[in-house]
C-alpha cells in the first residue's frame, strides 16, 4: 500500500497528461510557455480569486509574497509553529522574526483568539496555515488583521488547495493566499510548484516582476527579484490534472467522512472538521498515545503512516531566536499526530483493514465490516 497513490492516478490521467506534455515538447517554449498564463487563468476562475502568480513551488510562493509585502529586517510575522518548516524559513530568510502563535487542540490550525495578544508595533504580517487541508479560522483573524491597521495576512494554503471555508475557497480568503504543487499535495505536478493568489492589483504586479528577478520589462530591474518561476512543463500537468480535480475532491471527502466514522464508532481521537468549511485531507490525521508503537505495528502490516510534524518549529535549533508565547498545545499535537493512507484512489476495502488495524492496534477492539 502507498501512503498517496500518484501511480493510480497517472494511470487514470494518462492521456491527458502525455498529450499535454507533448504539447509543451512541440512547441518548445519551456520557459513561461503559454500553459503558465494558461493555468493562472484557469486557478482565478477556480478560486475566485482576480490573480494568480504562478512559482517554483510554494515556498517560492511565500517568499515572493513576503517580498511583494515589503516585509525588512526588524519585522515580525506571527505565525503558526504547527507546519512545515516553509512557513517559517522564509520570514527568516528576508531578515523578518517569526513570533509564534499557539495552534487549537482540535483542529492544530492557528488559535485565532490569542493572536491579539502578540501583536506589536512592528508586527508585518499574519500567516495562518490552512493544516492538513482544512482553512483556519480566516475570518476571526482577518477581523484582528483590519482592526489593527490592516495587517495583511497571507494564508499558507499549501494543504489546502480545493478547501471550502464558509463557502469561499481556500487561497482566496484573505490579502494573500499561497498553495503549493508539490506532487503529494491535494492539487500536486511532477516536481516543483506553486502559486500566489489576490484580489490587489498593485501586489499581484509586484509578485510577477520578484517572480522574474524583479524585472518590470526585459532587463529593467525596478525591484530585488527571484528565479522564480514555475516551468511550462509542470503548468502543462497541473492542467492536465485538474480536468478530474473535482471528482478527487468528492473523493478525498468520501473517504475522510468514512474514516471519521470509523474511528468516531470506537471513540478514536482525530483532528475535527469545523461545520463552515470543507477540508480537502492533504492529510487524514489521528490522535495517538504511545504513537511510535503503533506505527511500527501497522508498518509491519504494510501500512505506511507519516508524522506531520514531530517537533513544533519553535523546538527547532534553527528557530530557537524566534518570539512568541509558548506553545503547549502545539507541543502535545506534535506528540499524538500520525497520518493515514489517504487519497482518491484509496480502495474502500483498503480503507477499513486501515481503520481495523489501527483500531486493533490501539486495544479500542472489534473489526469492521466493509461497506461495499
Ligand atoms: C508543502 C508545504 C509548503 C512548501 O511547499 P513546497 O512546494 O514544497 O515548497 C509550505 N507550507 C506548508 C504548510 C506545506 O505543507
Amino acid at each position: 500500500m502507498q501512503f498517496i497513490d500518484l501511480k493510480k492516478q497517472y494511470q487514470a490521467l494518462r492521456d491527458p497528461i502525455n498529450e499535454r506534455i507533448q504539447a509543451v515538447l512541440e512547441h518548445g517554449q519551456y520557459i513561461m510557455g503559454p500553459e503558465v498564463r494558461e493555468l493562472e487563468s484557469r486557478l482565478e476562475a477556480y478560486t475566485g480569486a482576480k490573480h494568480c502568480v504562478t512559482a517554483a513551488s510554494g515556498t517560492e510562493a511565500l517568499l515572493i509574497s513576503l517580498m511583494a509585502l515589503g516585509i525588512k529586517p526588524g519585522d515580525e510575522v506571527i505565525t503558526t509553529p504547527f507546519t512545515f518548516v516553509a512557513t517559517a524559513e522564509v520570514i527568516v530568510l528576508l531578515g523578518a522574526t517569526p513570533v509564534f502563535v499557539d495552534v487549537e487542540p482540535d483542529t492544530g490550525n492557528m488559535d485565532a483568539s490569542l493572536v491579539e495578544a502578540l501583536i506589536t508595533p512592528r508586527t508585518r504580517a499574519i500567516m495562518p496555515v490552512s493544516l492538513y487541508g482544512q482553512p483556519a479560522d480566516m475570518d476571526a483573524i482577518n477581523a484582528i488583521a483590519s482592526r489593527h491597521g490592516n495587517i495583511p495576512v497571507i494564508e499558507d494554503a499549501a494543504q489546502s488547495f480545493g478547501a471550502t471555508y464558509k463557502g469561499c475557497k481556500s487561497c482566496n480568503l484573505s490579502t494573500i493566499g499561497c498553495t503549493s504543487f508539490f506532487p503529494s499535495k491535494p492539487l500536486g505536478c511532477y516536481g516543483d510548484g506553486g502559486a500566489i493568489f489576490t484580489n490587489d492589483d498593485a501586489l499581484a504586479q509586484a509578485c510577477r516582476e520578484i517572480r522574474v528577478h524583479g524585472q518590470s520589462k526585459r532587463y529593467v530591474h525596478t525591484r530585488i527579484g527571484v528565479g522564480g518561476r514555475m516551468d511550462t512543463l509542470q503548468c502543462a500537468i497541473v492542467l492536465a490534472k485538474l480536468e478530474r480535480f473535482d471528482w478527487e475532491i468528492k473523493q478525498r471527502l468520501a473517504i475522510g467522512q468514512r474514516y471519521n466514522e470509523l474511528f468516531d464508532q470506537r471513540g478514536l481521537r482525530r483532528i475535527a472538521q469545523r461545520a463552515d468549511r470543507s477540508s480537502v485531507f492533504a492529510q487524514y490525521t489521528v490522535l495517538v498515545d504511545d504513537r511510535e508503537a503503533l506505527q511500527a505495528r501497522l508498518q509491519g502490516a504494510g501500512i505506511p503512516t507519516a508524522v506531520h510534524y514531530p517537533v513544533p518549529l519553535n523546538e527547532q535549533p534553527a528557530y530557537h531566536h524566534c518570539k512568541g508565547a509558548l506553545t503547549p498545545v502545539a507541543g502535545s499535537l506534535a506528540k499524538q499526530v500520525m497520518s493515514l493512507p489517504m487519497g482518491a484512489d484509496l480502495d474502500a476495502a483498503d480503507q477499513v483493514a486501515i481503520a481495523t488495524l489501527v483500531v486493533l492496534g490501539l486495544g479500542l477492539h472489534g473489526q469492521y465490516r466493509s461497506r461495499r
